[in-house]
């Protein structure tokens, strides 16, 4: 990859502010969990995989703060990366557009990608695409052949004409122009209702290029849409994994103990080469194990000096982007604690909390127990503790025998 194709020219504005009056519900479709993991955050991490080099904002609603935050939380690295703050949106999307375009002036990219949030499948292809042909065009949006016939109606529903199927385009997003020509035509568009950003170029006089869209790249709308999203995304991922860890660390005098990323206060530490977080070395296990890949000590060797004290989070996160980057995903995580002392009970959600915000995964996909071994054994003279952790990992099918 050039350094061009990789998008250094070129930044992509999502439009995330729509309240989704046709979806239903309370949380806006663009920040709703398919398969687990907020639409926006899929769509953003689409982007930056296809333009690891190109500058990324979300337009969202000012209400919307804290679930875009969420969202975020939950995006590749590479896209974190690669975001500037939020542009927040206006009454109508045209607005939200040039609201966002305005965000970017500083930017200074040759390119803006414009994209609806909840087109989280365009792939890598078609927003590779859409730059190519806004650098060859200036304006270019991708477009799909009408299979149906197209009907205009009047204000009864009768209808009053058949256009020319071969004359008409289903068009998508993202669309794609030279930056100064959209920002100036959006400026001179503002206060009209334009359907789409090709629309607010077309007015302003600009040829617009159609170029390849894909089926694939569909918009969620309606709750039935989310659905079939679901059903599309997990229908891939097939191939169900299930890997165990287990963990023992020794006590030793301290003040805390790590569980789970979690500090809770006790009399004794664990004793370790990183933070000794037994639970957190049990769940990397668990999700090595569910790859097939190795284990925690293969992955940090003990042996390296740049994990002495390392927090165990950095294992755990490791893992789950191991679980990520093979296109699959953590659809469970178990872990039962083994200890007399200290209580894990009122820590339990604290715990469960921090080892999914680690995973990024929703908590309720975490589950922790905590069980003592009737003073039994070295768990029961509390000479150290247990972590046993099962993960369930959905992969694509197709993968590696
Ligand atoms: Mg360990």
């Amino acid at each position: 990859m050039t350094a061009s194709d990789a998008g250094a020219d070129s930044c992509v504005l999502i439009v995330a502010a729509g309240r989704g009056s046709r979806f239903g519900g309370e949380t806006p479709k663009q920040y709703r969990l398919l398969a687990g993991v907020p639409v926006l955050a899929r769509t953003l991490t689409a982007f930056a995989a296809a333009l690891p080099d190109a500058a990324l904002s979300v337009v969202i609603h000012p209400d919307d703060l804290e679930l875009y935050q969420t969202a975020i939380a939950a995006t590749s690295d590479a896209a974190r990366a690669s975001l500037s703050p939020p542009a927040f949106g206006g009454a109508t999307r045209q607005d939200s557009v040039r609201n966002g375009l305005e965000s970017l002036i500083r930017k200074t990219r040759k390119i803006v990608l414009v994209h609806d949030a909840a087109r989280p499948f365009a792939s890598i292809e078609l927003i590779k695409a859409a730059r190519a042909a806004a650098l060859a065009h200036g304006a270019a949006i991708p477009g799909l052949a009408v299979t149906d016939t197209i009907k205009s109606v009047d204000a009864d529903g009768a209808v009053v004409a058949t256009p020319d199927r071969a004359g008409l385009r289903a068009v998508q997003t993202p669309q794609a122009f030279d930056f100064d020509l959209l920002l100036s035509a959006h400026r001179a568009a503002a206060g009209r209702e334009l359907t789409d950003d090709a629309a607010v170029a077309e007015s302003a006089g600009h040829r617009v290029h159609i170029f390849q869209g894909d089926p694939a790249n569909m918009k969620i709308t309606t709750a039935g849409d989310l659905t079939e999203a679901e059903r599309r995304l997990s229908g891939d991922l097939t191939d169900v994994r299930v890997g165990q860890g287990f963990d023992v660390h020794a006590f030793e005098p301290g003040d805390k103990v790590w569980l789970g990323g979690v500090p809770i206060p006790h009399d004794r530490k664990l004793e370790g080469h990183s933070d000794a977080d037994v639970l957190m070395h049990a769940v990397t296990d668990a999700l090595l194990g569910a790859l097939a890949d190795g284990d925690i000590g293969s992955h940090f060797p003990p042996s390296d000096p740049q994990w002495k004290g390392a927090a165990s989070s950095i294992f755990l996160a490791y893992a789950a982007d191991r679980v990520r980057q093979r296109g699959g995903m953590i659809a469970h995580v178990d872990a039962t604690v083994v200890a007399e002392r200290p209580k894990v009970g009122p820590y339990r959600d604290a715990i469960r909390e921090r080892l999914a915000k680690t995973m990024k995964i929703p908590v309720g996909r975490v589950a922790i127990k905590a069980t003592t071994s009737e003073r039994l054994g070295f768990t029961g003279r509390e000479e150290g503790m247990v972590a046993m952790a099962t993960a369930t990992v959905r992969l694509p099918a197709g993968e590696p025998e």
